[in-house]
């Protein structure tokens, strides 16, 4: 972690992670940058750190070192976005209680700021912290700060299009970019992705989904094409490959026409070809994906949305996910609360993405598939209601459709109502068990190879710090016994499981060899017949531990005997001499 000498500012990253703002690691938030942007402009000295960063800091140096951090700055400001932090494999965001903490840490002269959608969260739930000098931004913290550096008074503020873009393109040269843990070197680049605000706002803001917030941001306010291509191309300049196209309600309405009088706004394929072709233009650009898709639109526009899904699949990279929020296929939900789509204009999307994105791309992935959401406790939900979405499931998967991924989540609270838990158990594994599992593999069959994943942790589904220590990165834990966790870059990435161990922060290609509930498991190709380990074979499937044992023995055997001419020329000769049978099916795993 950086540490100041002289008194800065701290900005502290505890993550966003909203569906159209991603912001937990390996994805960098667009509003955490726009406070380093603004700090930027106002050429004040400031130190990112995100909040793991914070945690090792504590954990390192303890309790007394971070208070006598805390004292040596001239102002904290921080962006706190998820109300609770669920579970993550690279990054949590930060907590109510580690955020009281700092503000309890923090000398009473020393201006605070926080925003993001997890204070507005606590406060709701009645967190009140008293401190003269701290403020919890509810509109735009950015502008919030920028107020306060200019007139030292502490007041609620919105950025204007102006300020937009300028903090957003300070911010792409920020240190929460040249500064993110995830960034890596010249040499080595990192996975880091950056999440880029295309628009705000809903084109449904004048009747819109009862219990969204999106409707309350007015008219939708769009950024243009070269704005955000010059963003990226800063973001490029500090060494970022790769992006996600986030803060869209829905790709499609992203310029529509007819956004004040249409109930459905009719898509406009150019801007988002501009944008989409614009920013794949630039070489250095890996992966590219983008956000939300709205069903309904797409349903009533088909020939527009088609021209638009064609853009998608021509400029994406594979594995793109478009969420549709469908949230319930009861009628009675649908009418109460305002829903955006039903069950009909739903199929009508899922069948036009399917026909042009299900086709696989260079790393193995299909190039664009939609993802569905549905909401558990919305008024009017009945017993009846998850009869309806289940059958809607079946009949999408009946038809050969392919989704990505299907998100139920349970809201809780005033405005909504109670649900009987165990329809709504019921229901959840009904779709895990009947629809999830066979969509896996269908989208992962087994022998498919899967191209770069990343690796990123060993025996466990979240990333310690030990982990990026040499014992877990070094090319000596190769082959080792244990698992690894890894993924590729993206938006929604499958987990894939290896039993054994492969350097962390390495990347490499797999072959699928088995489903879990919602992850894969694999085994590397190109694995070398001439060090490849035991606890390697074993995970090929067809070679068992003794085998495995047996092999690795006769390899160590022939080599003490023939030192000079080393070991076997290829696997086939080695498995020979072992006396096991050689299957066709392994080629694939050795170079
Ligand atoms: S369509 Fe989506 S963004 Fe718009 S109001 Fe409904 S849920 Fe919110």
């Amino acid at each position: 972690m950086v540490e100041s000498t002289s008194p800065r500012w701290l900005v502290l990253d505890g993550y966003e992670d909203e569906p159209a703002a991603f912001g937990v690691p390996p994805y960098v938030g667009f509003h955490i940058r726009y406070l380093c942007g603004v700090l930027e402009q106002a050429k004040i000295e400031y130190d990112y750190v995100t909040i793991d960063q914070w945690r090792d800091f504590i954990r390192v140096e303890g309790e007394d070192a971070a208070s006598a951090r805390l004292a040596n700055v001239s102002g904290v400001a921080c962006i706190a976005g998820a109300v609770v932090p669920g579970r993550y494999l690279r990054g949590t965001p930060i907590s109510l209680n580690e955020t009281r903490n700092i503000i309890r840490q923090l000398p009473a002269q020393v201006p605070a700021l926080f925003g993001g959608w997890a204070i507005r969260g606590w406060r709701q739930q009645g967190w009140n912290p008293l401190r003269s000098n701290l403020f919890l931004a509810v509109q735009d913290t950015d502008a919030t700060l920028s107020n306060f550096l200019q007139s030292g008074q502490w007041k609620h503020c919105r950025r204007t299009a102006e300020q937009w873009t300028l903090w957003a393109q300070s911010g792409a040269t920020s240190k929460a970019v040249t500064q993110h843990p995830d960034l890596g070197d010249e040499e080595n680049r990192g996975l880091l992705t950056y999440e880029v605000e295309v628009y705000q706002g809903c084109v449904r803001y004048k009747r819109g989904c009862k219990f969204c917030i999106e409707p309350k941001k007015g008219i939708p306010i769009w950024r243009t094409p070269e704005d955000i291509i010059e963003e990226v191309r800063l973001a490029h300049e500090s060494g970022v490959e790769h992006v996600r196209l986030g803060g869209m309600t829905d790709t499609y309405t992203y310029m529509a026409d007819g956004v004040q009088e249409l109930e459905y706004p009719i898509p406009n394929p150019e801007p988002i070809a501009q944008l989409l072709h614009g920013l794949r233009e630039d070489e250095r650009l890996g992966i590219l994906h983008t956000d939300n898709g709205n069903p309904s639109i797409i349903a009533q526009h088909l020939e527009q949305s088609e021209e638009i899904t064609k853009t998608l699949v021509e400029t994406l990279s594979d594995g793109a996910v478009l969420s549709f929020g469908l949230e319930s296929a009861d009628p009675n939900v649908h009418q109460a609360n305002w829903l955006n789509c039903d069950a009909k204009q739903l199929k009508s999307a899922i069948r036009l993405i399917n026909k042009h994105g299900r086709g696989r791309g260079a790393r193995g992935l299909p190039n664009l598939l939609p993802g569905l959401n549905f909401i558990a406790g919305l008024n009017g939900e009945s017993s009846a209601s998850y009869d309806l979405n289940l059958n809607l499931l079946h009949e999408i998967r009946n038809e050969g459709l392919l989704l990505r991924r299907i998100n139920i989540r349970q809201v809780e609270g005033e405005g909504f109502q109670d649900i009987s838990q165990k329809d709504f158990n019921s229901f959840k594994s009904s779709v895990r068990d009947n629809i999830d599992g066979p969509l896996l593999q269908e989208l992962f069959p087994l022998g498919e190879k899967l191209c770069n994943v990343h690796w990123e942790t060993h025996d466990g589904r979240t990333r310690l710090a030990v982990h990026q220590t040499e014992a877990h990165t070094s090319k000596d834990c190769h082959g080792k016994a244990g698992i690894s966790f890894g993924r590729q870059i993206g938006a929604y990435p499958i987990l894939i499981g290896v039993e054994y161990h492969i350097p962390l922060e390495t990347q490499s290609d797999i072959i699928v060899t088995g489903h879990g509930a919602r992850s894969i498991t694999g085994v590397e190709i190109n694995l070398n017949h001439s060090n490849v380990s035991q606890k390697q074979l074993e995970a090929i499937p067809g070679i068992g531990e003794k085998t495995a044992w047996k092999l690795v023995s006769q390899r160590a055997k022939n080599i003490r005997k023939n030192s000079q001419s080393g070991a076997y020329q290829n696997p086939q000769q080695w498995f020979d001499a072992t006396d096991v049978d050689w299957n066709d099916d392994f080629e694939v795993f050795f170079k």
